[in-house]
C-alpha cells in the first residue's frame, strides 16, 4: 500500500456548496462545507494512504483575490516541502480554478503533484460530482511520477498551462483546447496521453521568493483585461492609462487582430511605459507571432492566464530594481 500522506486544502468553491433542496443544482451558496466535513464524507478517501485535510479560505471563487492566493500559495510551500507528502490536492470553485491554478504554476513550481479539484454541482445536490472528483483528484496526487499543478474534473486530467473552463453547467465543463487532456482517471487508475507538465524558472521563483513577503496583496500590479470587438473606441484603454494602469492585456479577435482605434490607443500607452500583451479571444490555437508585431503575444496563454503571467513580470522587474 502506498503510504505517503495526501494533503487536501480547502478553498470553497460549489464542491463545498449547499442548497435548501436537492435538486436544485444552481440555486446554493457555494462555499459552506468545512473541508473536514466533505472529506468525512466520503469513506474510502483514505483507503490509499493517510489525508491531511486544512481550509486555507471558504471562498466563492468569483470572488477569488490576491491575499487568498498568497495564503494558499505558503501554505503548498509548505507542505511540500514535507518529506512525508507526496501531493496536495485543492477543492476550489470552477470559475477561476484556472486563474489559481496558472498562479500556483508559475509561483510553486512543483516537483510534486499539486492537483485542483472542483465540482459543477453542490454538496448537497441529489447526485453531487464533488465526491467522485475529490477521489480522482487524490489518485492523481498520488500517482509516484505526477508532478506539476494540475487540474482534475469528470475524471479528465488537464495541466495548468492549458486548463480552461468552457461550459456554464455540464459536469465536464473544463478542456485543455488545442493541447489536450493529460489523461483521464478511470476507476482509481490514471491513463496518461501525454507526460507530466512541468517547467522551471528559477529566476522567476527566486524573485516571487524575494517580493512575496514585502508586497501586500493590495499593491501588487495593476494589469486589466480589455476585450477587442464591433465598434471599440479608444476609450477604455485611454480611461485606465489615466488610472495609472500598469498592465493591459488584449482580447484580440482571431488571430490576434485589433480594430486600428484600440491599436492606437495600445501601441500610445506602450509609449507611455505600459505593458501590452496580445492575446486572443478564440478559444483554441494561439496568437502566431510575426517578425514585424508592434505589440508582443501572450506565447499562448488566455487572456486571463496572460494577465496572470503579466502580473508577475511587472512584479518581479520591480523587485529586482
Ligand atoms: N461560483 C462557483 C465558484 O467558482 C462555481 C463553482 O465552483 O462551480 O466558486
Amino acid at each position: 500500500m502506498f503510504c505517503q500522506t495526501v494533503v487536501i486544502l480547502g478553498m470553497g468553491g460549489t464542491i463545498a456548496g449547499r442548497s435548501a433542496r436537492p435538486s436544485d443544482n444552481i440555486g446554493y451558496m457555494a462555499a459552506q462545507v468545512d473541508i473536514a466535513e466533505l472529506a468525512a464524507a466520503i469513506p474510502s478517501l483514505t483507503d490509499q494512504g493517510p489525508v491531511i485535510t486544512e481550509q486555507v479560505a471558504q471562498i466563492d471563487s468569483k470572488d477569488m483575490d490576491f491575499s487568498a492566493w498568497l495564503r494558499l500559495a505558503a501554505r503548498v510551500n509548505h507542505f511540500l516541502a514535507r518529506p512525508d507528502v507526496h501531493g496536495i490536492v485543492i477543492t476550489h470553485g470552477t470559475d477561476t480554478l484556472e486563474e489559481t491554478a496558472y498562479f500556483l504554476h508559475r509561483v510553486c513550481q512543483p516537483t510534486k503533484p499539486v492537483v485542483l479539484t472542483c465540482a459543477m454541482r453542490p454538496a448537497t445536490a441529489l447526485v453531487p460530482d464533488g465526491p467522485q472528483n475529490l477521489l480522482d483528484a487524490l489518485t492523481v496526487a498520488r500517482q509516484p511520477d505526477a508532478r506539476g499543478v494540475l487540474a482534475v474534473c469528470a475524471g479528465t486530467i488537464h495541466s495548468a498551462r492549458d486548463v480552461q473552463k468552457v461550459h456554464t453547467y455540464k459536469l465536464d465543463a473544463f478542456s485543455s483546447g488545442d493541447a489536450g487532456p493529460l489523461g483521464y482517471v478511470e476507476e482509481a487508475c490514471v491513463r496518461l496521453l501525454r507526460t507530466w507538465q512541468f517547467e522551471q524558472d528559477l529566476t522567476l521563483q527566486a524573485a516571487i521568493k524575494n517580493i512575496e513577503n514585502q508586497l501586500a496583496p493590495t499593491e501588487w500590479p495593476r494589469v486589466e483585461i480589455i476585450t477587442n470587438y464591433v465598434g471599440v473606441s479608444s476609450a477604455v484603454v485611454n480611461a485606465l492609462v489615466a488610472c495609472g494602469v500598469q498592465g493591459l492585456v488584449v482580447a484580440a479577435t482571431g488571430n490576434g487582430t485589433l480594430h486600428h482605434a484600440l491599436e492606437s490607443a495600445l501601441l500610445e500607452a506602450q509609449l507611455a511605459g505600459v505593458k501590452v500583451v496580445r492575446a486572443t479571444r478564440c478559444l483554441n490555437g494561439r496568437v502566431l507571432p510575426r517578425p514585424d508585431d508592434r505589440l508582443p503575444d501572450s506565447k499562448g496563454l488566455s487572456p486571463v492566464k496572460a494577465r496572470v503571467e503579466l502580473i508577475l513580470q511587472l512584479m518581479t522587474q520591480g523587485s529586482a530594481q
